[in-house]
């Protein structure tokens, strides 16, 4: 699999290199230069979803991984299911929460582990990372157990949910997590120093497991196919897709399936008051705004760094942006919405109900709806509880951890001592 930068089309890697990078020069994501087309969709959508994403990721990679190396990869990492489950007569879910940590990411988060863990060569590998909660979860969670990576995680002491803490750091093995004397940017800080300090770099193999990493994407397209296998087939025909969006790789994704031959017929981009993109996408302005928090945090995103994959899909498959339908909703009305859907027996949290209500409001006749569920509503208790005046209880995989010790180190905001527990 050969791909290039964006910003910079001449700086060409493989899909080893890509995975192990990260990042192009100038900050420039890697995208791939040929996506095939597959003619067997039908063949395909028949097929379980490991063994169907299994056929769809080798299409896209080609040799350069062995197909039973493949093959273990994606059953290693797609454990759980994602099913569609009907809200009204044209309108669907596709739930991707049924994972380890309960939300989307751990789709490409494990695929992304497994990835990793396939092309490291050699030596060794420090996943080094800094949370404010979720994303720590679903990091710890992906690469427990794997040979020879160790992950760090940083995150504020005291300044996440008890819950989140529990979720991460009670593994143990390969997973160390640490408190630091500080808030969210002083982990931040903590972890760019880590980055720019060359000899410690190559003395433990840093890397960052990386939001932008393309394995990531690449994971992200199987749901999209899976969504499809599981609708009537009557109703595949004029299927409109809903994303729930904060950094655009979910719809990047989803993008990517429709320009393989998955007969998607329109996507919608749906955001919170974070609406740099439905505000784009009227006016042809790029102007971000300071991001605001909101009941969907996990979108709190006023520059997404994704959105040059969406514009260089647009601009290869030949398509319009104005065919990308989009609109954001306020926090009001993700509350009314959360009602309005729990009142006609559906139970959701604040990112799916979002997706769901803009869906809803641009479904045309004739067509069939699905909104991606990313959280389960159980991640975010707190508020849904609230909303909706009633008690959630945590479902297992939450539970099983709540009951473990903490195994967490504490550390004060201070590389040297950083460094020296990374060197250990
Ligand atoms: C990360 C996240 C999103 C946004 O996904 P992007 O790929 O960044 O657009 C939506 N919902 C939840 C629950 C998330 O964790």
């Amino acid at each position: 699999m050969n791909l290039y930068n964006i910003k910079h089309p001449e700086e060409q890697v493989n899909f080893a290199q890509a995975v192990r990078q990260g990042l192009g020069k100038d900050q420039g994501l890697f995208f791939p230069e040929v996506l095939p087309k597959l003619n067997n969709i039908d063949e395909l959508l028949a097929l379980p979803l490991v063994e169907r994403s299994q056929k769809i990721l080798s299409a896209i990679i080609g040799e350069e991984i062995p197909e039973a190396t493949l093959n273990s990869m994606v059953k290693n990492a797609f454990t759980f299911p994602a099913p569609l489950a009907q809200v009204s007569d044209s309108i669907y879910a596709l739930e991707l929460f049924h994972g380890p940590t309960l939300a989307f990411k751990d789709f490409g988060g494990r695929f992304m582990a497994q990835a990793l863990s396939a092309v490291r060569g050699d030596g060794k590998i420090t996943i080094l990372t800094a949370t404010s909660g979720d994303t720590g979860a679903a990091v710890a969670h992906a690469f427990y157990g794997l040979e020879n990576i160790n992950v760090v995680i940083l995150y504020p002491k005291g300044k996440i949910s008890p819950l989140q803490e529990k979720l991460f750091c009670t593994l143990g093995g390969n997973i160390r997590t640490v408190a630091i004397n500080g808030d969210f940017d002083a982990c931040q800080a903590l972890v760019k120093q880590a980055f720019d300090d060359a000899e410690l770099r190559q003395a433990i193999g840093l890397n960052s497991a990386n939001s932008i990493n393309i394995s990531r994407l690449l994971a992200q397209i199987c749901y999209y196919f899976e969504a499809f296998a599981q609708l009537p087939k009557e109703k595949r025909s004029e299927v409109v897709v809903s994303v729930p969006s904060g950094n655009f790789g979910n719809l990047t994704a989803g993008l990517i399936a429709k320009t393989l031959g998955l007969p998607i017929k329109r996507f919608i981009a749906s955001t919170n008051a974070n609406d740099t993109v439905p505000r784009y996408l009227k006016s042809g302005e790029w102007s971000p705004n300071a991001t605001v928090a909101t009941l969907s945090n996990a979108m709190d995103v006023s520059r997404p760094n994704n959105w040059p994959r969406v514009e260089e899909l647009f601009k290869r498959n030949g398509w319009a942006l104005s065919e990308l339908g989009s609109d954001a909703l306020s926090d009001a009305e993700t509350e009314a919405t959360l009602k309005a859907m729990y009142a006609e027996n559906y139970l959701c949290e604040p990112h799916g109900a979002i997706a769901y209500q803009v869906l809803k409001d641009q479904l045309q006749a004739g067509e069939t709806g699905i909104f991606l569920c990313t959280a389960h509503p159980a991640k975010f208790k707190e508020s849904v509880e609230r909303i909706l005046a009633l008690d959630l209880p945590l479902p297992e995989a939450l539970d099983k951890h709540n009951k473990l010790p903490l195994l967490s180190d504490e550390m004060d905001n201070d590389f040297a001592q950083l460094r020296a527990y990374l060197l250990k």
